[in-house]
């Protein structure tokens, strides 16, 4: 049969150049990471033409046999590495997980409370323009003004002000750990659900270099492609055997179709290889690395948002380089690093320009870079900020600092054989 390449040039070209980006840059997007080449393999694989509609045993098409032993291995892989009682693996995203528990725990116009987006929550928490904010009555809760930490005081005021049925405890850019404890004690109180969303920290959890939200809330929804480094998607885990069965049938036929086994077999092959000791060293590597990032960053004159991390993620506040999050952006992907600009907790700048840019080192950790990397990374990172706000110097510090990225990323090279057209 023909090549993606002979069939469709104009794909193959794009995936060719998007293969030569993630080779050739530094990826510090926090919620990205580098998939093996086995996760890759999983999710170009023929099991894309199947429909199973259903859970293993129980789909409601014929020919499931192969798709049911992949996604029961997904299952059981999943459970083990969070040790927990059941795992639904079927959830497109983690938009799709978290839509399903609304779907699953509440009716329209009940109250949800979770965490400002502005202050590091997710729009999936309540924001205005989703589900979660429309179709619920969302209440936010913050971080302190002071200590740029969770306000555990003010969760608390909120939850017993307002009664709300579900309490999410989880974001997107909030760098330290959540005290699930205490979330579950007022939770409780309220008599409300505890939901945490541990997308972006669920490798570290599978790492054991980060508490585990499990014996705490009473449903704990993820990604699979940020820390945990596996294929795009969502799962949903829980220990209540009466809320899993609430949960699947939110999943299918609640908000989803056909489970994307191709994907859900990615899921499988990355939760087997969370499994291994390696993932370990790479989980503790990766808070190592995290710790480095922000302490040489402090160290050239950046704020580090909450004063440091416990995580895979750096929120950087810009304002006494006199930089924006949009022209640092800017700036440093012209110099070959990847990141996103982000809001800091009660930042005066609007969401499109914002005060802080959001740094992780998932993606570059799984690349192979140690503690010495990352010094030298914050130090290129340095270079361009301190340089951006001046014309003249701004252009020769970038092209300098495009070099030492393109030196880095040839030293620690990433798929070695071109893979781009792969399948
Ligand atoms: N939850 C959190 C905490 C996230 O950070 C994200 C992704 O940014 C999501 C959910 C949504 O995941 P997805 O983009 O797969 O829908």
């Amino acid at each position: 049969t023909e090549s993606l390449a002979e069939i469709d040039p104009e794909v193959a070209a794009a995936i060719g150049a998007e293969l030569g980006r993630q080779q050739d840059k530094l990826e510090l997007i926090a919620s990205e990471n580098i998939a093996s080449r086995a996760v890759l393999q999983a999710q170009g694989s023929v099991l894309t033409n199947k429909y199973a509609e259903g859970y293993p045993g129980r789909r409601y098409y014929g020919g499931c046999e192969h798709v049911d032993v992949t996604e029961q291995l997904a299952i059981e892989r999943a459970k083990a590495l969070f040790g927990c009682g059941f795992a639904n693996v079927q959830p497109h995203s983690g938009a799709q997980a978290n839509t399903a528990v609304l779907f699953a725990l509440l009716s329209p116009g009940d109250t949800v409370l979770g965490m400002n987006l502005a202050h590091g929550g997710h729009l999936t928490h309540g924001a205005a323009p989703t589900i979660s904010g429309r179709w619920f009555r969302a209440v936010q809760y913050g971080v302190d003004p002071l200590t740029q930490r969770i306000d555990y005081a003010e969760v608390e005021r909120l939850a017993r002000a307002h009664r709300p049925r579900l309490i999410i405890a989880g974001g997107s850019a909030y760098p330290r750990v959540i005290d699930f404890t205490r979330f579950r004690a007022i939770a409780d109180e309220v008599d409300a659900w505890l939901m945490v969303d541990m997308a972006h920290f669920a490798g570290l959890v599978a790492g054991g270099v980060h508490p585990s939200p499990l014996p705490h809330a009473h449903v704990v929804t993820t990604t699979t492609h940020k820390t945990l480094r596996g294929p795009r998607g969502g799962m949903i885990l829980t220990n209540d055997g009466s809320l899993a069965k609430k949960l699947a049938s939110a999943v299918f036929p609640g908000v989803q179709g056909g489970p994307l086994e191709h994907v859900i077999a990615a899921k499988a092959v990355a939760l087997g290889e969370a499994l291994r000791p390696a993932f370990r060293d790479y989980a503790r590597q990766v808070v190592e690395n995290a710790a480095v990032l922000a302490a040489e960053l402090a160290g050239g004159g950046a704020a580090i948002v909450s004063g440091g991390t416990d995580t895979h993620l750096v929120l950087v506040d810009l304002r006494p380089k006199g930089l924006t999050g949009k022209a640092a952006e800017r700036g440093l992907d012209e110099a070959g690093i990847t990141c996103n600009k982000n809001g800091i907790p009660f930042d005066p700048e609007k969401p499109s320009v914002t005060s802080g840019i959001r740094l992780g080192t998932p993606a570059c950790t799984t690349r192979g870079f140690g503690a010495a990397e990352f010094r030298r990374v914050a130090g290129l990172i340095d270079r361009v900020l301190t340089a951006l706000p001046d014309p003249v110097a701004a252009p020769r510090a970038i092209a300098g600092v495009r070099q030492d990225v393109a030196a880095l990323c040839a030293a620690f090279p990433i798929y070695r054989n071109a893979i781009a057209a792969e399948g």
